[in-house]
């Protein structure tokens, strides 16, 4: 029983990001349109040629993208917002919107479009903005292009097209009512569908990921109005409602009520029983299976999966397909260059190429593959590097009472240090200079000596403490000079992680992060930071905070392992960062800061796996920083989003002082915050901008603050850390910080 494959979309920017490189140089003009149009047509053919020579059935056109695929749609429906649509070029256009746009010599300065996480990845796409009564026209060039691109390898391509309703879900509405736009939205998804079956495209692969999440009514009406439509179109090619990251639940009826053609689930983020579906999707649908995990580095189970093929195709009648379980964008490229990675983790890895591979395996239904992925499973099951006894025991013995400091914060804060009201901090970074990035990369390539590394980094950090105390702030940090990356340079020192050369997937743009791979069970053998600390404290008489990354951000941004719950993997971060805590306050370190900006991207899909998640997540971050004395301050920061629908939980965490980003908004995030218990420090200086805001500016954010929380629980901090701005305008910005700390100080004990 050979039975036909189909991948939902392959990385774009190449195994050596070639496509990343080739737009960062069209960028800064050194390069020409043409050679950038040439790399990406290359990467597309060698991509179509890869997918071809694994035996896969349908390809997938159209899900390359120069920036964005949401970007890409709102171009091919002419949703091009009035700020942009004066630039005449359309290249130049459609990089405005994605990276904003400033000409001198013309005085044009747009600014780039919003930028969100696409679900549950790491992955940000571009917000288009839709005006009321928004006019759609379609400008379907990329797309033909590369239809024809492919037509002339020689093969018949599935165009990727993102549907009307995820389309909408995703946009901003001036009047936020995005399904107003629906019905002239459908018309012009009508044309598009026509002119693909004028050209003879048999399927077309339209994703719907937002049926996988809680519907509104209204949402589920648009469902109702665009499926509907689009089924009941004379001419049209076939169409594949492709689902991925969860189940679709008591959305599936919106799907098959309709007279579509094909339905993609993912098998691999599923707790629907196989026989269920199988039930429930009428024979008359294509049924198309997300096996193997678009979404991580791990060899595919085979047998397990071939397994769910096998019931699916006890159904007779069934036409089937076997896919990725998502576009492929969200794993690497290949493993075949990845030399130095220990070969038994290596052996239970697959990337995209890999993937392929697998996936053909199971259209083939056998092939020496199966046994590579048994011996795999098994190895892995048995490596004494995955399970480590005493990590299982000390896991399995975690008490309540870990969890808890010992006595709760309003007592806690009458034996911690005294500082003085409105204290003044950083978040933890300070600016990663030219020379900082080229000393680490010449001690990574050997040109320089561990001691000389050493040495230049003792000297930064040294020049750090006395700036830090020439701008008179009362809690100082080490600057982090040391840290390539705030989650690698943990991962490096844990044992249960290894790291990839070429492990890079697309975060945004020309943007590539390459997660940390945790394969096994994590242990602390060493300290990790105290060194640092302890050195930072001892040049200065002022406190310094010990700097660490908290469990659930390490493990939101690697690559983890499948075979344990999350939570108990994260179970284990927190107990090797416990033993961190505990360390620095034996050195006499007496702030302890564990960052959690990733803490609220973990949040599931579906409301009703919140509570369980947040469970977990709060309970890991307690456990790592519980173990401390009254005496000794836990600090935390998030950033990057709002919190007001956590709030419970930030709470919960329970950690001393809290560090927020507010700038922005001016402190109106902090609104929630008002009945927060612990002491709070929401951010008065924006760091994602070189501007440097003014006393008059600060103060008044302080002021705000103060009018919303208790002064005598109120920091002073920017926003979030230093390592992206120059010295010189961090260092103005911070003496502004401390001037408007210290006027606002004065006006409030006045007050007392
Ligand atoms: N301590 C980290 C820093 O200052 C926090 C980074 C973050 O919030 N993403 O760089
Ligand atoms: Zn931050």
């Amino acid at each position: 029983m050979t039975i036909s494959t189909s991948c939902l979309g392959f990385p774009r920017m190449g195994a050596e990001r070639e496509l990343k490189f080739a737009l960062e140089s069209y960028w800064s003009g050194k390069s020409s349109l043409a050679e950038l149009q040439k790399v990406a047509a290359d990467l597309r053919a060698r991509h179509w040629q890869l997918m071809q020579t694994a035996g896969i059935s349908v390809l997938p056109c159209n899900d390359f993208s120069y920036y964005d695929q949401v970007l890409d749609t709102a171009v091919l429906f002419g949703a091009v917002p009035a700020a942009y649509r004066g630039i005449q070029d359309p290249h130049q256009r459609y990089f405005a919107m994605a990276r904003g746009f400033q000409d001198q010599a013309s005085g044009a300065d747009v600014p780039a479009l919003a930028m969100k996480k696409w679900f549950d990845t790491n992955y940000h796409y571009i917000v288009p903005e839709l005006e009321a009564g928004q006019n759609f026209e379609l400008h379907p060039e990329k797309l033909f292009q590369e239809l024809e691109e492919a037509r002339a390898l020689g093969l018949e391509a599935r165009p990727v097209l993102i549907g009307p309703v995820t389309f909408l879900k995703l946009s901003r509405t001036a009047d936020d009512r995005p399904y107003a736009l629906l019905d002239g939205l459908l018309k012009v998804y009508g044309q598009l569908l026509k002119q693909l079956a004028d050209k003879k495209v048999a399927w077309v692969q339209l994703d719907e990921p937002c049926l996988v999440t809680d519907l509104s009514a209204d949402e589920k009406a648009a469902y109702r109005q665009a499926f509907a439509f689009l089924g009941e179109l004379k001419e049209r090619p076939k169409l594949m409602v492709t689902t991925y990251f969860g189940d679709l639940e008591e959305n599936l009826d919106l799907v098959l009520q309709y007279p579509l053609d094909g339905l993609h689930v993912d098998r691999t983020r599923s707790h629907q029983d196989l026989w269920d579906l199988l039930q429930r999707v009428p024979e008359s649908l294509v049924l198309s299976l997300g096996l193997v995990d678009g979404r991580n580095i791990w060899r595919c189970d085979l047998d397990a999966a071939y397994h769910q093929v096998i019931e699916a195709a006890r159904k007779p009648g069934r036409q089937l397909l076997i896919a990725t379980s998502c576009s492929l964008l969200h794993s690497p490229v290949s493993l075949r260059g990845e030399k130095d990675l220990d070969p038994e983790v290596k052996n239970w890895m697959a990337f995209a190429e890999e993937k392929l591979a697998e996936l053909a395996a199971l259209g083939a239904g056998r092939g020496k593959l199966f046994d590579e992925s048994r011996q795999a499973q098994e190895q892995r099951k048995a490596s004494q590097r995955v399970t480590n006894p005493q990590v299982r025991a000390r896991t399995e013995a975690v008490s309540e009472a870990q969890a808890h400091r010992v006595s709760e914060f309003a007592k806690r804060r009458e034996v911690q240090l005294t500082l003085p009201l409105l204290p003044t901090t950083t978040i933890g970074s300070f600016p990663q200079t030219q020379e900082i990035r080229s000393q680490r990369a010449a001690h990574r390539q050997g040109k320089i000596s561990d001691e000389q590394y050493q040495e230049f980094l003792r000297n930064a950090t040294a020049d750090c403490i006395r700036r830090q105390e020439a701008l008179g702030l009362d809690v100082l940090v080490h600057g982090e000079y040391e840290r390539n990356d705030m989650v690698e340079y943990f991962g490096e020192k844990l044992h249960g992680f290894v790291f990839t050369r070429n492990g890079w997937v697309q975060s945004y743009g020309s943007r590539c992060v390459k997660p940390p791979v945790l394969f096994g069970d994590v242990e602390r053998k060493h300290p990790m930071t105290v060194e640092w600390a302890s050195y930072a404290q001892s040049l200065t008489s002022k406190p310094v905070k010990g700097m660490l990354t908290g469990p659930v951000t390490i493990l939101q941004w690697s690559f983890v392992r499948t075979d344990q719950p999350r939570s108990l993997t994260c179970l284990q971060l927190a107990l090797a960062l416990r033993d961190e805590v505990c360390d620095l306050e034996k050195a006499g370190i007496r702030l302890i800061q564990v960052d959690e900006p990733a803490i609220r991207e973990g949040l599931p899909l579906r409301r009703n796996q919140w509570e369980h998640y947040l469970e977990w997540a709060v309970n890991s971050f307690r456990i790592a920083t519980s173990g401390v004395a009254d005496a000794t301050q836990i600090h935390t920061h998030m950033c990057y989003s709002e919190f007001e629908d956590i709030l419970p939980s930030v709470a919960a965490l329970d950690a001393d002082v809290l560090f927020i980003e507010t700038a922005r908004s001016r402190m109106e995030s902090l609104a929630p915050f008002a009945d927060y218990p612990n002491a709070i420090g929401p951010g008065v200086y924006d760091i994602h901008s070189p501007r440097v805001p003014s006393v008059a500016e600060m103060a008044d954010l302080l002021r705000e603050a103060r009018r919303r929380v208790d002064p005598d629980r109120l920091w002073v901090n920017p926003d979030c850390g230093l390592k992206t701005r120059g010295w010189r305008e961090v260092e103005m910005a911070l003496e502004a910080m401390v001037e408007a700390a210290r006027q606002v100080r004065a006006e409030s004990e006045s007050l007392r």
